[in-house]
């Protein structure tokens, strides 16, 4: 009877040391609390996530220089264009960054052919984000130096964050765009 109900314990295949009732629902591996990652269609172990997302990644290399070029030029356009509107400046951030996030997403699928991978969506993220930063580090700059500078620390950080709203608003959309490009299938 002990017997018994020791055998429905497991033990992780990664952690011997710990016994576990769950079972990955691919591979029908033990995994402990730890190594178990919950998935819309239950328990799976990171080996079987990771080499789901392998199939998932089919960018090149080319494609990474690619949608970095095209996302680094349609920011740092976004970006100067968002400070040529004579709006409040948030919300004029809030529409150019959402618009332009997702003209770059378009363009670059459009350019790799649809190709995907985490990498891609990192390296189109952050040159769009460095893109859009340039148009703005004179204004950071004179920010910084007159109320952060002055002990108008509070003051300052809520100018600063104002005026990367773009690059914020851009790079939010992008990451979430290019992501749900990844998992959607
Ligand atoms: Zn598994
Ligand atoms: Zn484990």
């Amino acid at each position: 009877m002990t017997e018994e109900l020791h055998d429905e314990y497991q033990v992780c295949y990664r952690h011997p040391d710990r016994k576990t009732l769950l079972r990955c629902n691919k591979c029908n591996r033990p995994i402990c609390l730890e190594c178990a990652v919950q998935t819309p269609t239950g328990y799976r172990c990171k080996d079987c996530i990771k080499n789901q997302q392998k199939i998932f990644d089919t960018a090149e290399t080319k494609d990474l220089l690619i949608g970095g070029v095209i996302a680094f030029v349609l920011g740092l356009a976004g970006s100067y264009i968002e400070q040529l509107i004579p709006l409040f400046s948030f919300l004029s951030a809030l529409i150019v960054g959402g618009v332009c996030g997702k003209l770059i997403c378009t363009a670059v699928r459009r350019a790799v052919n649809k190709r995907r991978s985490q990498t891609l969506s990192l390296v189109v993220v952050i040159a769009a984000g460095v893109g859009g930063l340039i148009p703005r580090l004179t204004g950071l700059r004179i920010i910084w130096i007159y109320y952060v500078g002055a002990g108008m620390a509070l003051s300052g950080l809520t100018q600063i964050l104002v005026s990367l709203l773009y690059v914020i608003v851009l790079c939010v959309t992008i990451w979430m765009d290019m992501n749900g490009m990844v998992f959607r299938r």
